[in-house]
């Protein structure tokens, strides 16, 4: 199948191909729309069944990335890249490099971010080689400590105000104090997601498939421990998928107890029908891409001068956005997904010939 005749072609600006046999890198980058700003986007290792789904995955991953900076009022375009092998195996320093020089190529048409597979390590080899990387700079936290470029602590704070923004919204509650939420996946997200949980006063329900994060997390925080399989009936408030994506789908949805889904996992409706479903059940959505853009925000500021008051400004107003989508959404009574698809395109569809 062609580029242009692929199902997820959106109009892409660019897709670039990278070969390089010294390093035995193979790389596809996909610049979706430019128009808000230059395409930023992580780097993706993956060890890809074909050549095909790994430009699926650029393709799809290029275009959410543009709705995501959109919706958090950057000024970026959407853009990502993928590695084509095994992190595990398959990379090395010279590899990151070749990729390094690849994003360089692209004059800073693409700013380049770690992803799955990909490391802060790994984003600074490629940076010997391009200024185009982000998410490798020391920043300083609230109480003056430095931390690495790794953006998840502030994705957990904007699923965190998102959520509270969900709450809120439908039912009702000023604060979390007693609010029940299961957390699905307590990775580098869910566990910082589960601690600001704790904070304010809710009661948390955790699972992963690592037991050993499970027990930690539940003896740090008091969060209690569930099965993989029974996280989703769970009598809970709330529904926070922090593991991987496709979890909202024809079999989980029937099965949720919970009224709210807020989450950081990338891509959680399986398919756009999904957000139909959840509406339909009565089950308040908040957007993926808009809850969970947290560290797109704390990589952004890095092309732009580092400032954390305006950091936490920014994704304070994942809630305002999501409340802005929720209020929208009951007016047209359409699917929160739909309503924030439309929003994000409103802002960076512009008219670029006027
Ligand atoms: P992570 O790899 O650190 O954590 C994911 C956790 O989920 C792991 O502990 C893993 O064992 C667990 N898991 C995997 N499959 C599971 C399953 N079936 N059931 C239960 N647990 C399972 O990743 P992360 O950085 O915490 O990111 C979590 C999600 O948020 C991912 O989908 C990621 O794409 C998305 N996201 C992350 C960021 C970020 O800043 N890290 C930003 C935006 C979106």
């Amino acid at each position: 199948m062609s580029v242009f005749q692929h199902d997820d072609f959106d109009g892409h600006e660019q897709v670039a191909f990278f070969k390089d046999d010294d390093t035995g890198l193979r790389a596809i980058i996909a610049v979706h729309n430019t128009n808000l700003g230059p395409a930023l986007g992580g780097v993706r290792m993956w060890p890809y069944a074909s050549d095909q789904e790994a430009l699926r995955d650029v393709l799809r991953l290029s275009r959410g990335m543009t709705y995501k900076s959109a919706l958090a009022g950057l000024a970026f375009g959407g853009g990502k890249s993928v590695i084509i092998g095994d992190p595990r195996k398959d990379k090395s320093e010279a590899l990151m490099r070749a990729m390094g020089r690849s994003v360089e190529k692209l004059a800073g048409r693409y700013i380049a971010a770690e992803d799955s597979g990909t490391s802060v390590e790994d984003i600074r080899q490629m940076g010997t080689q391009t200024e185009h990387v982000v998410g490798i700079a020391n920043k300083c936290t609230r109480n003056g400590e430095a931390r690495s470029g790794d953006p998840s602590p502030v994705t957990a704070r904007g699923v965190f105000v998102g959520l509270e923004a969900a709450v809120r919204h439908r039912l009702g509650r000023g604060d979390l104090d007693g609010t029940k939420v299961a957390v699905q996946g307590v990775g580098n997200v869910g566990q910082r997601l589960v601690e600001y949980l704790r904070d304010a006063g809710a009661r948390c329900w955790v699972t992963d498939i690592h037991a050993e994060r499970v027990a930690q997390v539940a003896d740090e925080t008091g969060a209690t421990p569930v099965g993989a399989e029974d996280v989703f009936g769970l009598d809970v408030d709330v529904f926070a998928p922090c593991a991987l994506g496709a979890v909202l789908n024809s079999e989980t949805i029937p099965t949720l107890r919970a009224r709210i889904v807020a989450g950081a996992a990338n891509n959680q409706l399986e398919c756009r029908a999904h957000g139909e479903l959840l509406m339909r059940e009565g089950i308040l959505y908040a957007p993926d891409y808009v809850i969970n853009a947290g560290g797109v925000i704390d990589v952004a500021f890095e092309r732009t001068g580092y400032d954390l008051e305006k950091v936490v400004t920014k994704v304070n107003g994942i809630a305002v956005s999501l409340s802005e989508i929720f209020e929208r959404s009951d007016a047209e009574q359409r699917p929160t997904s739909e309503v924030a698809d439309d929003l994000a395109r409103e802002r960076f569809m512009i008219d670029m010939a006027a």
